[in-house]
């Protein structure tokens, strides 16, 4: 039995990759770094990795996590820059005792020491996307269209279960914001006697609810990973509009220890990509219903296609 679940779309081929390292017998750690890696690589998906969109300072600043949920081991960096592959960067942290978690400049000493690849990971078509920004003047920082964090959980055959997440964060942050992602328990996390969750929204907000950890949490009570999800984005939903008057996008994957797996949102188009034993990869799309409930259906084959070529389309002002 292997599993493996991740949220968006463009986590598709990376999945398909990790999933046939599962199928094989492959580690739950190489299976989620794998895929995750496959991601960062991708120049057009705006918000992970290469390509990724910068901060107020036109700098790509990317966070990055890992969690083995064998061990417990986590390893995070927030705020690097200039290396290929920060999900990399995390699992080797996470094997450390202490200083598992490292921001900007420490990270990227880190880095440096150990050998990671270095790359300038501004291309020209972010640089479009921010000088376009720029001519619109908004103002509020939230998740844009397309923001999306990578974060997949995996299960492998010997029952080990990990989770990964990367992320350029919000476009036009300020120098050093940093979001949910490398947080853990709140844009990640996974236990092998339970199961994993990772989440991806208003960093901000997911961060305000603990929302891995929570899923994780009322998985263990006994609940299936579908309810979990949606009770966990439904009650911080719920308290962040009756607290604040609003809530910002919250959504969320989660995979149990016996394969299972669910999703919630509190938008209308969450897509994640799962893939089983005995099953192709299938993207699937999430829409918010009433407290947190959520209806998930197979993605058709058009919205797979066109969701890529609208994140390849030009870029006004490129070139
Ligand atoms: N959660 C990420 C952040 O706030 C962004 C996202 O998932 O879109 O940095």
């Amino acid at each position: 039995m292997w599993g493996m679940i991740a949220t968006w779309r463009m986590a598709l081929e990376g999945v398909s990759k990790g999933a046939a390292m599962l199928e094989q017998g492959g580690d739950a750690g190489d299976a989620a770094e794998a895929a995750v890696r496959e991601v960062e690589d991708f120049p057009y998906y705006k918000s992970v990795g290469y390509g990724g969109l910068p901060n107020e300072d036109m700098e790509v600043e990317l966070d990055a996590a890992y969690m083995d949920g064998d061990t417990l081991d986590v390893g995070a960096v927030a705020a690097i820059r200039d290396y290929a592959n920060p999900v990399s960067i995390a699992r080797r942290l996470s094997r450390e005792p202490v200083n598992s978690v490292l921001t900007g400049e420490g990270a990227e000493r880190f880095a440096h020491k150990e050998g990671f690849e270095r790359k300038n990971m501004l291309t020209d078509r972010a640089k479009a996307f921010y000088w376009k920004r720029k001519k619109e003047e908004e103002t509020e920082l939230k998740p844009y269209k397309g923001h999306d964090t990578v974060g997949v959980v995996c299960l492998d055959q010997r029952g080990k279960m990990t989770a990964a997440t990367s992320t350029s964060g919000l476009f036009m942050k300020k120098k050093g914001r940093v979001g949910d992602s490398p947080m853990v328990g709140s844009g990640f996390y996974a236990d092998s006697k339970v199961g994993g969750a990772t989440a991806t929204g208003l960093g901000e907000d997911l961060m305000k609810g603990c929302v891995s950890y929570e899923i994780v949490r009322l998985m263990k009570e006994g609940l299936h990973p579908q309810e979990a999800c949606e009770r966990a984005v439904g009650l911080l939903d719920r308290e962040l509009k009756e607290r604040r008057g609003k809530a910002g996008d919250l959504s969320v994957i989660a995979m149990n220890n016996k394969g299972e797996w669910g999703a919630a949102t509190n938008i209308q188009g969450f897509s994640f990509v799962v893939s089983a034993e005995g099953e192709a990869s299938k993207v699937y799309l999430a829409m918010a219903g009433e407290d947190g409930r959520c209806t998930c259906e197979e993605a058709s084959n058009q919205w797979i296609e066109d969701y890529v070529r609208t994140r390849m389309a030009p870029v006004e002002g490129q070139g």
